[in-house]
Formats: structure tokens, C-alpha cells, sequence
């Protein structure tokens, strides 16, 4: 999955931290990031690549975190007027999906799930004055009330609904694969009454002997996803209940199409039962 960088390590402790030349920078704007294009392969800026064109960029850095020994930096250059060279430009974020090494990619995804963050906090939602960034944790403080906000993370469940050799799979809309219920956790519900509720919601269905899986941090969203199997219980008829699904079937174990991709925990938990490795899962 897009998290697992194993043998590389994230370190998302906070610290105040001043960048070094050797340290990369992020530079978004909305769903783009600023990249170095050379010789075909596409880059995550550092700062000596930087510093020649724009010497105060450190002023405009703000430390995100560390994977192993390399520092990770969010700059703000939307009040500098800066120009650089026509090896730089703007990609879709999409890039990180499929950027090597891969734990590029993640401090990709992470850096801008922070983005988005700081950009949504600007202003105190209580009282509207400027806020500040805290020096002693990663939040943001309004110094007239006091209000503190957190990097925002929504829970949501993915499950995994079968009934002997049978999956049901899903998809939400017209130009989507099928892939698996999904939603988000609402107030006053454990995980296990999302899985339940959302099944109901979107297919009809009752299910029993819910199984956690494993969890994954899904930045593109700003969601943590975590993941069940559960077995069908009782009538196996499908009713689209909500709009919310364009289509919904049981698909054979044997006619589940292969991995699309590594990355996300729907395709791995699709794979495992196509494996038929499910049944034989501890829970962990
Ligand atoms: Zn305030």
C-alpha cells in the first residue's frame, strides 16, 4: 500500500526545525505541486536547487517531517514574487501515485494533506481572526479566543462482503471500477456500526461476523480507512437503497479481475479474497 516504505521510516513528530540545502521542499498550488523536470525524470525540489533563484526561500519554510534522514519542508511562496527556470513547473498530485522511489510519493501525499490544511486555517472558525501556527505541537492557535484546530483525519470503513465463494463488489459511479462498500464514520458510531449501517444504506444487506483487517492513511482525502471482512447474513438480494452506488453485484471468487495497483487497501483486500485468503486471516 502507498504507506508501506518500509525499510524507509516517517518521523511526524513535531519539531522547529530550519531547512538545510540537502532538505526537500513541497510547493503547491491547490491540486499541483511544483516539480524539477530533467532528462525525463520528474523531482521533488531541494533547497540548493532553489536558493539561486529565490535566497530567502527558507524564510517561507515550514517543517512537515522526516523520512530517515531527509527533512521535508511545506514553502509558501504565494506572496514571493519569484521566477524560476523553465525546468521547473506544476503537476497534478496525481504524480505521487506512481513516483519513484515510493516514499517519495507518500511524503508527496502527506505533505499536501497538510497543505490543505494549513490553507483551510487560516482564519479562526470561531472568531475569524488570523491564526498562528503553535511552536510546542502541529496546530494552528487563534491568539483572541484561544481556539486550537488539529491536522484534520476522517474515519471511514471499507468492508469486504462475502457469502461462500461470492464478493460483492460495488462501484459509485458510471466510468468507475467495481470495488468495495465504503463510507465514512458518523458521530455516535463505533466502526462496526458504520460497516453495518453503510451496507444497509447502500446495498440492503445484513452481515455478521465482522472482522478487522488493517488500517490506511489515505491523504488524497484526508481519510483514515479501515478495513473489514464480514460475512453475509441471511438474504443475499441487493436493493440500491441511496443513489450513492451506481452498480452492485456478487462476483464469483474465480471472475474477481486482478490487482489493479498496490496502492490502496481496497485493491489489497479485493486481492486477498480472489486468494481465498481471507477465511484463514488472525485477526491482528
Ligand atoms: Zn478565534
Amino acid at each position: 500500500m502507498i504507506q508501506d516504505i518500509a525499510p524507509h521510516q516517517l518521523d511526524n513528530s513535531f519539531k522547529v526545525q530550519t531547512p538545510m540545502y540537502s532538505d526537500r521542499l513541497f510547493i503547491f498550488r491547490d491540486k499541483k505541486v511544483l516539480v524539477r523536470k530533467t532528462d525525463g525524470d520528474i523531482a521533488i525540489p531541494l533547497f540548493s536547487n532553489i536558493t539561486p533563484y529565490w535566497p530567502e526561500v527558507s524564510d517561507y519554510a515550514r517543517y512537515l517531517f522526516s523520512i530517515d534522514e531527509e527533512n521535508f519542508f511545506l514553502v509558501d511562496e504565494s506572496k514571493a514574487n519569484i521566477v524560476l527556470p523553465s525546468e521547473y513547473g506544476l503537476e497534478n498530485i496525481n504524480i505521487f501515485r506512481t513516483m519513484e522511489p515510493q516514499h517519495l510519493g507518500f511524503a508527496g501525499i502527506t505533505a499536501h494533506q497538510l497543505y490543505r490544511w494549513y490553507e483551510d486555517n487560516a482564519f479562526c472558525g470561531r472568531c475569524s481572526h488570523p491564526m498562528i501556527d503553535s511552536t510546542i505541537e502541529r496546530a494552528r492557535c487563534c491568539p483572541t479566543c484561544g481556539y486550537i484546530t488539529y491536522p484534520h483525519i476522517s474515519p471511514a470503513i471499507i468492508v469486504a462482503i462475502t457469502d461462500g465463494e461470492r464478493l460483492l463488489m460495488a462501484k459509485n459511479g458510471y466510468y468507475q471500477h467495481f470495488a468495495l462498500i465504503a463510507g465514512f464514520v458518523e458521530f455516535g458510531e463505533t466502526f462496526e456500526d458504520t460497516v453495518r449501517r453503510e451496507i444497509y444504506e447502500e446495498v440492503g444487506l445484513k452481515v455478521k461476523n465482522i472482522r478487522y483487517y488493517k488500517s490506511q492513511p489515505w491523504a488524497f482525502s484526508g481519510t483514515e480507512m479501515v478495513g473489514f471482512f464480514a460475512d453475509l447474513d441471511g438474504d443475499d438480494t441487493i436493493t440500491l437503497r441511496d443513489n450513492e452506488l451506481q452498480d452492485a453485484k456478487w462476483v464469483s471468487y474465480d471472475e474477481i479481475p486482478q490487482n489493479r495497483d498496490h496502492l490502496s487497501i481496497a485493491q489489497e483486500m479485493i486481492e486477498i479474497v480472489r486468494q481465498r485468503k481471507h477465511t484463514t486471516l488472525n485477526n491482528r
